[in-house]
This record gives structure tokens, C-alpha cells and sequence, in this order.
């Protein structure tokens, strides 16, 4: 817990939330920094859905809620992205070209757009703590492990420090990037 804390440092099932990101320094606004994520507006952008680069509704049409994802089918399990797990929200028509182009991560790692019609809060994705083991009685936590994706039902979330909202991508759609761009 924070010795200040107050009632937007909890999320879903009482989870402690990770601080947004103070506003960025004058000069450095309005530009997309596609590797930095400020934590309290991808939280609020998975929550409703809006596009994580602009802040405007993410695109949606009859196969559901546009998603870039920073990954392809040949890398993954089989039946990969139906069901994936991502802290990645979803995008915007524009915003998905734009960060096609110019997103220095998407080009490395190759990405994949889908459309997904159930898209379901899943649970949080941060750092995880435990009982200080080695001291009986500590009531301090200990680091276990970053980078922990944990379930809302998961008896583990009150030892999660919860950076990001992590969305079940249901009912996916893969599409093609020119149908994502050419689509009305
Ligand atoms: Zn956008």
C-alpha cells in the first residue's frame, strides 16, 4: 500500500495500481513514444476502449474492436491470437497507420492487426511481491518477479503492483493491414 494512499490507487478487486506518469515535460508533448507506456492511460484505455496512441474511441466495425499486435502467427502457439492475453490496448484507424509506419518496435518484431468482438478485462500485468520468506513474522513484501501477468480471481493480486490492465482478446478476427487502411 501507499502511506498516502487514496481511493484511484486501487483497480479492480481492490488491486493496488502502479502511479500514472507525470505529464511529459513542454516541447516533448504530442509526440507518440510507442515504447513508453504511461500507466494510468492504458489502464483508462482498456477499461473503455479507446485508442492507447491518440485517446479517441479505438475503431470498431462488424467483426469488433481493432488491435495491432507486436507479434505473428509463426511465432506462436497454434490457434495464437485467439484468447492472447495482451496489456497492448486497442487502436484507431489512423493511429494503426501511423504506427505501422513509423513504430520502430512493430518493424522488428512484425505485427499482426485483428478485429476482436469479445474483448474482456482479464486482470493486471506488474510486479509481483511476496512475504519476505527469509525473515518469519516480516510484514515487508519481497520482490519475486516483474513482469507478471495475474488473473482478477488469482489468490496472488494483493502481492501484485498493478502496472497495466491486461485484456482476453475473444472472438479474434486476424485481418490484413491493406483491408485495415482501405476499410471505411
Ligand atoms: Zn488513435
Amino acid at each position: 500500500m501507499y502511506t498516502d494512499e487514496h481511493a484511484a490507487d486501487r483497480g479492480r478487486h481492490d488491486a493496488l495500481l502502479v502511479r500514472g506518469r507525470r505529464p511529459a515535460p513542454k516541447g516533448n508533448r504530442g509526440k507518440p513514444l510507442y515504447a513508453v507506456v504511461n500507466y494510468a492511460k492504458q489502464r483508462r484505455a482498456m477499461r473503455r476502449l479507446l485508442c492507447h496512441v491518440c485517446g479517441k474511441s479505438a475503431h470498431r466495425n462488424e467483426l469488433g474492436v481493432l488491435w495491432l499486435l507486436d507479434d505473428v502467427a509463426a511465432n506462436c502457439e497454434p490457434g495464437w491470437p485467439e484468447r492472447e492475453v495482451s496489456v497492448h490496448p486497442p487502436v484507431c484507424l489512423g493511429c494503426a497507420g501511423k504506427a505501422v509506419e513509423e513504430c520502430p518496435e512493430l518493424h522488428k518484431m512484425g505485427f499482426t492487426a485483428l478485429r476482436v468482438s469479445d474483448p474482456e478485462e482479464y486482470g493486471y500485468y506488474g510486479t509481483l511481491y511476496t512475504r519476505d520468506l527469509s525473515a518469519p513474522g516480516s510484514p515487508f513484501p519481497a520482490f519475486v518477479r516483474d513482469r507478471e501477468t495475474l488473473a482478477f480471481d488469482d489468490p496472488l493480486l494483493p502481492w501484485l503492483h498493478c502496472a497495466q490492465s491486461a485484456m482476453a482478446l475473444n472472438g479474434v478476427t486476424v485481418i490484413k493491414l491493406d483491408d485495415l487502411i482501405s476499410a471505411p
